[in-house]
């Protein structure tokens, strides 16, 4: 059996046109000889009425923290749905196809409600109905805990849902369908000559998704780069060819290592950041201090990104609706913190940066030239970061393009 999983995101599904354009790619991988196992999320984006963010907005407010067990259970209901009306449409085209919710289909989680990571899945379902030439349409984002409750994986959970069963199912491809033709240097919505990459590494579209680039969840990335299963990131609505993630570079020999990455893959943004510094240097018990400040944030579940701390202040980002949580703990320990709001984080992304002289010389010359205040920076071998003011992130995003000379020629 040659097993495709295909996932179709929340703007592929959207409408009874864009179903039916999804039903055709799945009916083409059946005349393939595939058998595919079609993982969907919630139909369109928030203000639609079946999406998740309509639903979380229709419990919002009613207590002051709502109850995290039944917000999964409504939020699976997004993907139950579109599965559901999209498992009839693959009908009305005579194929034969039954819809599993997370559970059915044998993904099991932990019970960290509305981010929860799947342990393990039991295929057996899913392949008993394979093998009896059934298109399995599997919603995505969700899974069940070992005692049955529902959960769900989190932003982008459905991307890994179609890698944990890519990789459970043994397939041999997985296609991420979405509404742009592949993985681009940039985001398209923002920077107009964005170019689609042919080819990219586990590794490089990791660390843009790392950074912001949300065509591909992260984790979906990781799971599938475990067993090496190549990801096709393609559109839904045209028959462009996509982008190929895998561990090689075409032009290279098979195993060759990844360390000859192109200096740099694409730039990457992640809007609604708050900086919080935290003045250290009247502080009584200052070998103490980090760890308090750090400690703080953990116990209370919050992660934090961006992180310098210096010998006069400690300087990090959290995101901008949790920023007022982390002011709160911190005033409690005594801190006098001052919240940043408004910020983004604009990163440079290319597993050959290391090395390469000039790169982040060119970097402060593109936004400086383009009026850019630079907040903060750090770096890594793969990553340059920089913190601006949220007015500045797209200037900064198509100044960085444009410098590093990738757009389309
Ligand atoms: P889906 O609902 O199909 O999961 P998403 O909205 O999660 O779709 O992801 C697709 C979007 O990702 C695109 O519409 C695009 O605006 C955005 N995006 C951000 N960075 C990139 C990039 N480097 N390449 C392609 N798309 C990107
Ligand atoms: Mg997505």
């Amino acid at each position: 059996m040659r097993v495709l999983v295909q996932k179709f995101g929340g703007t592929s599904v959207s409408s009874a046109e864009r179903r039916a354009q999804v039903a055709a790619k799945v009916s083409e991988a059946v005349r393939e000889g595939y058998s595919p196992v079609v993982v969907v999320s919630a139909i369109g984006r928030s203000g639609d009425p079946y999406a998740t963010d309509t639903f979380i907005n229709l419990v919002n407010g009613i207590t002051l923290e709502s109850p995290k067990r039944e917000m999964d259970l409504l939020m699976s209901c997004g993907e139950i749905i579109s599965g559901v009306v999209l498992t009839s449409t693959l009908k009305s085209m005579g194929l034969e196809a039954i819809l599993l919710t997370g559970g059915q289909a044998g993904i099991i989680t932990n019970d960290c409600y509305g981010d929860a990571r799947i342990i393990r899945v039991e295929p057996k379902g899913i392949l008993d109905h394979l093998s009896e030439g059934r298109v399995v349409v599997v919603t995505g984002f969700q899974g069940v805990t070992e005692d049955g409750q529902v959960t769900t994986l989190g932003r982008g959970g459905s991307d890994t849902t179609a890698s944990a069963l890519g990789v459970a199912l043994n397939a041999e491809v997985i296609d991420i369908y979405t509404d742009v033709e592949g993985i681009m240097t940039a985001d398209p919505r923002i920077v107009e000559d964005a170019r689609i990459l042919d080819v990219v590494t586990y590794n490089e579209i990791c660390h843009l998704a790392h950074q912001g680039a949300k065509v591909i969840h992260p984790r979906a990335v990781e799971i599938a780069m475990q067993r090496n299963i190549p990801i096709w990131i393609k559109c839904t609505f045209s028959d462009a060819r996509g982008t190929l993630v895998t561990s090689i570079q075409p032009d290279m020999g098979a195993g060759t290592d990844i360390t000859g990455d192109r200096t740099i893959t694409g730039i990457a943004h992640t809007p609604n950041v708050t900086q919080i510094q935290v003045p250290t240097h009247d502080v009584a018990d200052v070998l103490q201090v980090d760890k308090q400040i750090f400690k703080g944030m953990a116990l209370a579940d919050i992660s934090v990104d961006f992180i310098s701390v210096q010998p006069e202040s400690v300087l990090y980002t959290v995101p901008d609706e949790i920023a007022e949580k982390a002011m709160k703990i911190l005033d409690n320990l005594g801190f006098k913190p001052t919240a940043v709001p408004g910020c983004a984080k604009v990163s440079i992304v290319g597993a050959g940066i290391a090395g390469v002289p000039g790169v982040m010389a060119n970097m402060v010359e593109a936004l400086s030239d383009a009026g850019v205040r630079i907040l903060q920076s750090a770096d890594s071998h793969t990553t340059i970061w920089v913190l601006v003011n949220k007015e500045d992130m797209v200037p900064a995003v198509q100044a960085l393009h444009k410098k590093f000379l990738l757009g389309a020629c």
